[in-house]
């Protein structure tokens, strides 16, 4: 007897019709035709049952603030840092508690169960830290939030950088960011670098780093955080966020890099949505792209992760929580359209960025969470194309959001009268 059986699941390993069986709020079972009745049954109807999706790059001390005190007019990332300082003497702890527990509803609703979030830590007031400690520990029963001291405004060039950081870490901030291609010189980067790196090791703490998000091919901070992982013995435990500076690199230092960044095991985390918008922006044409080297890293076999990084902020007015719309823009960014590659890019917004965040019981596995999602999609590349409904948003066993499927109503002579987008063009390549 389970708990709950979602039946006829296509899973993303391309494994097809399988029954899968909870128990306790774990994986108990993964098997066709389980003869077994249950409290509760779905049928996944041949659709796609995945874990749930993971950001692991978030700012959810800013998402939903669009307008707030203005809009950004230029469009740009260093507009939107001075918007955010202008936002920042104007928030409150419950603007804040209310604006991201908004978002996580909103997560919820799109299978999004895991959120790595930066905390800024520029102001001394750490109202941002008091704000996301309570709202962590309010959505625990149905998301995982992650969250990193960030130092916006730098960790040298912002006045209380230092110990601002310190303070939040104290607090119970579990990852230390940093953001060294914003300290005043590149010299002051690098000893950001390190410095940073020092606190890690010495509180056991993972580090998740904003670093070399400009377009600059000079802009080498990978290489000092790449070299201080192995130093302070993080191995694994580091994380680069965007590294668009890799995106101008000269290919031939890049050969030298990415070796290293794999002896150091660096988790590499670009951001498609934001890259696209705000990389580029002082060229004329031909213009970059500003992503870092997604197909490269991933064939010298670092674990790739990408972020949604802003929903509706003032460095972004678009996003919508849906990790599918990060993956369909990094395939194009990327330009990794094969079926291979689609497989690899679903990875990394679920498997990968659960590795990025040290999960543990992440997976359909048997003995894992009952974590799972039911999208109206056959596969992963049809959930990559379509971004359908999550039609069962599942934590612990228990549906936590429901989504009905999208049909479209027709009314043409000698045409069908609905369609299901994600059932009825499913290409004949991919139903074998
Ligand atoms: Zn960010």
């Amino acid at each position: 007897m389970f708990d709950l059986i979602i039946r006829n699941a296509n899973l993303p390993d391309g494994r097809k019709g399988l029954d899968i069986g909870v128990s306790s709020g774990k994986i108990a079972a993964i098997a066709k035709s389980i003869a077994v009745a249950a409290g509760e049954e779905i049928d996944a109807a041949g659709r796609l049952v995945s874990p749930p999706f993971c950001d692991p790059h978030f700012h959810m001390d800013a998402t939903l603030s669009l307008g707030l005190p203005r809009m950004n007019v230029s469009g740009t990332l260093l507009e939107g840092i001075a918007l955010w300082g202008e936002l920042r003497p104007l928030l409150t702890k419950e603007a804040l508690v209310e604006r991201a527990l908004r978002y996580c509803d909103l997560a919820v609703t799109q299978g999004l169960l895991y959120i790595r979030s930066h905390v800024d830590t520029s102001d001394p007031r750490l109202v941002t830290a008091e704000a996301l400690l309570e709202v962590k520990e309010k959505v625990a029963p149905y998301i995982e939030l992650q969250l990193v001291a960030f130092p916006q405004d730098g960790y040298y060039r912002a006045p209380d950088g230092v110990s601002s950081l310190d303070r939040a870490l104290d607090m119970g901030i579990g990852i230390v960011g940093g953001i060294p291609h914003f300290e005043r010189t590149m010299e002051d980067g690098a000893r950001s670098v390190e410095a940073l790196c020092r606190i890690a090791a010495d509180r056991g703490l993972p580090v998740d780093m904003h670093c070399d998000e400009t377009d600059d091919p000079m802009s080498r901070h990978i290489e000092t955080l790449a070299a201080q992982t192995v130093r302070f013995g993080l191995q694994g435990r580091v994380a680069g966020s965007h590294l668009t500076s890799m995106h101008s690199m000269d290919s031939y230092y890049v050969s030298k890099l990415i070796p290293l960044m794999a002896e150091a095991e660096i988790n590499v985390i670009p951001n498609p949505l934001i890259n696209i918008m705000l990389q580029g922006r002082h060229d004329s044409y031909p213009k970059r792209r500003g992503m870092t080297r997604v197909r490269e890293l991933m064939a010298a076999g670092l674990n790739v992760s990408f972020g949604h990084d802003c929903v509706m902020d003032p460095w972004y007015s678009m996003g919508s929580g849906d990790m599918l719309e990060v993956g369909h823009m990094a395939i194009h960014v990327a330009q990794m359209a094969g079926i291979d590659d689609k497989r690899r890019i679903f990875d990394a917004i679920t498997v990968n960025s659960a590795k990025t965040m040290g999960l543990e019981g992440y997976g359909l596995d048997v003995g894992c969470k009952a974590d799972l999602i039911v999208l109206q999609a056959a596969d992963v590349t049809e959930a990559l194309r379509l971004k359908p409904n999550r039609l069962f948003v599942i934590k612990a066993g228990k549906v936590v959001a429901r989504t009905a499927p999208r049909v479209g109503e027709l009314f043409l002579a000698g045409r069908p009268a609905s369609i299901d987008t994600g059932r009825d063009y499913v290409p004949p390549v991919l139903q074998r």
